[in-house]
């Protein structure tokens, strides 16, 4: 049956691609992910050596961090970034 056969290259085309998905995720995942900061994006606080090399592309300190941390947990937080970015315009 000529279906049969079709399907058959399908599935191993699926697992080729999934294979090169997988290998391009970890070659993401162990790229630095642009150079880390020595000043804060956001506050412009001087970022510690040490969390610059424990983080590579690091871009915030960890006040600013620990804000945008806790922003993602509660919505509260997001109203206060809102509020703060606006100051700044
Ligand atoms: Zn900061």
């Amino acid at each position: 049956m000529a279906g049969g056969w079709a399907r058959d290259g399908a599935v191993n085309e699926q697992i080729d691609a999934s294979i090169q998905d997988e290998l391009a995720r970890m070659k993401t995942r162990r790229a630095p992910q642009g150079d880390s900061l020595t000043h804060c994006a956001d506050c412009e606080e001087p970022i510690p050596e040490a969390r610059r090399r424990a983080i590579p592309g690091v871009k915030l300190c960890i006040e600013c961090q620990q804000e945008r941390d806790s922003a993602y947990q509660a919505r509260g937080g997001i109203n206060r970034r809102g509020s703060k970015d606006s100051q700044l315009k």
